[in-house]
């Protein structure tokens, strides 16, 4: 015989915590609480296996149903000493919905079940409260008639605003017995007008009537939506719950409430929560009354905190919150309902917190003993700190929604909108702040940004130029606002009739992607001791290490802050486009003849030399690796007229040859062109500078602080072991001449990217010529899913809403099919060179769930942008102990 039923309270607990996927979340919680001694009113669970049952056999239950569920309520009856449906002692219920996590759409709770015009006279008499038995059969037929009826609430508001009007009553409890009987009454009426139905009288009918309103509201529209959208498989089924009322209506001694252990959203160890004299059930949360706070600590002077009207209960509520901190070990969310002065618990639950609270309480419980270390590390949501660091908007400032794009990078920043990036420095030069509105960003943008408090782009995704580039400098980015029409040459932004205009300001939430009107006043981050103490904590039992993707210094001082080990990806073609050197950048480009272009890289190489300088300085002995040459030659073109005269003058040329010039250099599809190491090779002057420039200034600084330093110099775009070799042998020959002028020698390695398919698969004979591997995983998803990045926004979206991509695999790896090949190229590149040094520095070095599928690869370390740094500092910690645990099962 299948058990179906599992009993609760009242001296039998078939069930526990453990029990969750049988008897779902609020079930299995029930019956825990009553075998720790909590007073929980006794009641049964009707299991998540008759729920699948009931499906599988076309709306059917099991035939064994129906008795199992009477023997659990006559169990119930002699507990509390009431007969269900008896007309001088009734016992009443709640039925209730329950499935393993809490999951709106699901039916909601009916109360007072039982009752009659028989029962409530019982229950009128053995209360001796006429007002209470009345007040709760109407909440019943309230609660019945729609929830399981489907009669629209607003009937019986509406009938019962219209009795208070006739009364002259504003609050409910101040309606007395005889006009609640009136008004149950007209309850009934409204029932059988919009059912066709009398109002069921019958107790057995009206249980199971509920019963089956739980189990019939799984397969509601509105809970099939939402297990869609979190992944809830159907098969899962809920519980239904039913259990002995207590009454929080019955007078001033009674009351119901919502709490938690701790703040949730500051974590402070303080009792927070709400609740309300002689009221029940959701009275709370639907605003019939203000509710006021639990502890006097927290109360206004007006206001009637809990632990003053009632103070025994109060004091046995707190001895519960302790009870349940030490068994469950994590900051709860009960319910409760007080009786007469008695307390009853009847639900609890692990609480939904913010970041800050996490953090705050995963440390408390740690240093209280509560929890381990260990604990406490996997407590804490690693993309939650994103929060941490940023300033947010003050969730109590008035806000005018404009529009809404994608939250390409956390935080709130509010200024007057400029649409170009040489304004935008402009602008800030003179201590304004300005927001950087463009259609998309490319990296001649790149010192606007930097200038800019935050970035607004209308097309592009989470890993556009703009999103990276915002990321990493830790500006505020709203990408792909698709709704939003800019108009460059009227200066205006445009949504349906709303337009602003430069100059107009506007706020961006990079935490929600929302775009505001005007100014929404900010509050700043604060980076509390406990941040450091959970680093610390993290730092101890991670094994990948975690650099940062930095070229300028202010990035690179950031990274440091943040504890970065080093910096993983350098990319030089950032500093090309200074104002003092884009000039030689594109002489460089656009002579044609070897002598002029080396006079132009000639130029860059002192600007060069100190820049590696700088960030070798600031890193001070920490590995840092220098991205070459890598961008399509195209993005340093130039573009209008005057720049093009400008570069025509310097190089001693007509206009007319350099614009047949560049369009001899345009390419369709740049990204997959002349760009990378097919760039060192074809231009191999441009290399020889580069790594003189890295070699020169790793030698000045090591002399000036005494620090070895040692240089990693990266060639990126490689696909053949042909290609690294070249370039390699051309940078080891630079190297040589650098050293024999400077009469001495340091130490440096030269490594590739692995960001091309054909890479990883023949990573074997790369590993021949290469000192490390750097997988980029930007490009190797670009390239594994023929998918570009700045287009992908029309329909990659569309994608993982329809299930067709579990995520975006630009912000989360691909594992089967880009990790696949990141997994192969490790393995294979470590079979030829046992000690290869492998990293990754694509954005997915900074996601979570990309950093735990590294630690299973075995990566050395990642690299991200230096905001990421403690998110992969965290991440990396819970990864390595999810390793542990899998490791010691296996
Ligand atoms: P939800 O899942 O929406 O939280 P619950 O099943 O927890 O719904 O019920 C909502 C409220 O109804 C509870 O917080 C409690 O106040 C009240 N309630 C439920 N069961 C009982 C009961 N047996 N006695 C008294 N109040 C109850
Ligand atoms: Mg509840
Ligand atoms: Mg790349």
């Amino acid at each position: 015989m299948t058990k179906w039923v599992y009993s609760f309270g009242g001296g039998l607990n078939e069930g526990s915590a453990g029990m969750r996927n049988l008897l779902g979340g609020k079930g299995a919680n029930l019956a825990e609480m009553a075998s720790i001694g909590l007073p929980v009113p006794p009641g049964f669970t009707i299991t998540t296996e008759v729920c699948s049952a009931y499906y599988d056999n076309g709306n059917a239950y099991p035939a064994d149903l129906a008795e199992q569920v009477a023997a659990a309520l006559h169990r119930v009856e002699k507990s509390v000493g009431l007969v269900f449906g008896d007309a001088t002692a009734p016992l009443l219920v709640s039925v209730r919905s329950g499935a393993r996590v809490s999951m709106p759409g699901m039916m909601d709770t009916v109360l007072n079940l039982g009752l009659n015009d028989e029962t409530v006279e019982g229950l009128a008499a053995s209360s001796k409260d006429e007002r209470f038995a009345w007040d709760s059969y109407r909440r019943f037929i309230q609660m019945y008639g729609s929830v399981v009826m489907g009669v629209p609430h607003h009937r019986f508001e509406d009938l019962l605003e219209q009795a208070k009007h006739g009364l002259g009553v504003t609050d409910d409890t101040a309606i007395k017995a005889s006009d609640w009987r009136e008004i149950v009454k007209d309850y009934k009426d409204v029932v059988q007008k919009e059912t066709g139905k009398p109002f069921p009288n019958d107790p057995q009918e009206q249980l199971w009537g509920a019963i089956s309103a739980v189990f019939g509201s799984w397969m509601n529209p509105r809970a099939h939506t939402y297990r869609k959208l979190h992944d809830i498989p159907a098969s899962w089924g809920t519980a239904v719950n039913v259990q002995a009322m207590v009454f929080g209506n019955m007078g001033d001694d009674c009351a119901t409430g919502v709490c938690f252990t701790r703040d949730p959203s500051t974590g402070e160890n303080i009792f927070y929560g709400e609740y309300l004299v002689n009221a029940q059930g959701e009275d709370v949360v639907a605003g019939i009354r203000t509710p006021q706070p639990m502890s006097a600590a927290r109360a206004t002077a007006d206001q009637s905190p809990m632990e003053k009207v009632l103070p025994e209960a109060y004091k046995e509520l707190m001895r519960v919150r302790d009870i349940l901190e030490k068994h469950y070990r994590d900051m709860q969310d009960i319910e409760f309902t007080v009786q007469s002065n008695v307390l009853y618990m009847l639900q609890t639950r692990s609480g939904k917190r913010t970041a800050a609270a996490a953090l705050k309480i995963a440390i408390d419980m740690a240093q209280e003993g509560l929890i381990t270390q260990e604990e406490a590390i996997q407590r804490v949501p690693p993309g939650s700190l994103d929060q941490l660091l940023h300033p947010t908007l003050d969730p109590k400032a008035e806000k005018n929604l404009f529009s809404r794009g994608l939250p390409a990078s956390p935080g709130a920043a509010a200024g007057a909108i400029v649409f170009t990036a040489e304004e935008v420095e402009d602008r800030a030069a003179k201590g304004e702040d300005v927001i950087l509105v463009r259609i998309e960003t490319s990296p001649e943008d790149v010192h606007g940004m930097h200038a800019a408090r935050g970035v607004l782009t209308t097309r592009g995704g989470m890993t556009s130029h703009a999103a990276v580039v915002a990321r990493g400098m830790g500006r505020v980015c709203v990408a792909g606002a698709g709704g939003i029409t800019v108009d460059y040459k009227a200066q205006t932004m445009t949504v349906g009739n709303v337009t602003l205009k430069g100059g107009d300001w506007i706020t961006l939430d990079g935490g929600t992607g929302a775009v505001y009107v005007g100014k929404v006043a900010t509050i700043p981050p604060t980076l509390s001791g406990d941040f450091s103490t959970l680093m610390g904590w993290a730092d101890e039992v991670r094994r990948l290490r975690v650099r940062a993707n930095a070229e300028t210094p202010e990035d690179a001082e950031t990274a440091r802050r943040f504890g970065a080990e080093g910096i993983g990806l350098s990319r030089t073609e950032h500093m090309f486009f200074g104002p003092d050197r884009i000039g030689f950048v594109r002489q460089m480009i656009m002579s044609d003849d070897p002598a002029t272009r080396k006079k132009a890289i000639d130029a860059l190489l002192p600007f060069q030399r100190d820049d590696f300088s700088q960030i070798f300085r600031i890193m001070s002995g920490l590995p840092v690796t220098i991205r070459l040459l890598d961008p399509p030659l195209h993005e340093f073109l130039p573009h209008g007229e005057a720049e093009l005269e400008e570069v025509a003058t310097a190089l001693g040329q007509s206009v007319e040859s350099l614009r047949a010039r560049r369009s001899a250099l345009s390419e369709a599809n740049p990204m997959l062109g002349h760009r990378g190491c097919r760039l060192g090779i074809t231009y191999p002057e441009i290399y020889a500078m580069q790594v003189r420039a890295i070699i020169e200034a790793a030698i000045a600084v090591s002399k000036e602080t005494g620090q070895a330093i040692v240089p990693e110099i990266m060639i990126p775009l490689v696909g053949m072991k042909t290609e690294l070799e070249v370039t390699r042998k051309a940078a080891e020959a630079e190297v040589a001449a650098v050293f024999k002028e400077q009469g001495t020698t340091l130490d440096y390695l030269i490594g590739t990217m692995i960001e091309l398919p054909r890479a990883a698969i023949t990573a074997d004979q790369i590993a021949e010529v290469a000192d490390f591997f750097s997988f980029g995983t930007n490009d190797l998803t670009q390239t594994t899913l023929g998918l570009s990045r700045d287009d992908a926004g029309s329909f990659l979206p569309y994608y993982v809403d329809h299930g067709l991509l579990p995520k975006d695999p630009f912000v989360s790896i691909d594992r089967e099919g880009v990790g696949a090949l990141v997994r192969m190229g490790a393995e294979n590149g470590r079979k030829t060179k046992s000690n290869l040094k492998l990293g990754v520095c694509g954005e997915h070095g900074g996601d979570p769930d990309s950093i735990a599928f590294f630690e299973s690869v075995g990566l050395d370390y990642v690299s991200c942008s230096p905001f990421r740094v403690p998110v992969a500092r965290l991440a990396a910690a819970q990864a390595a102990l999810a390793m542990k645990k899998e490791k010691a099962s296996s």
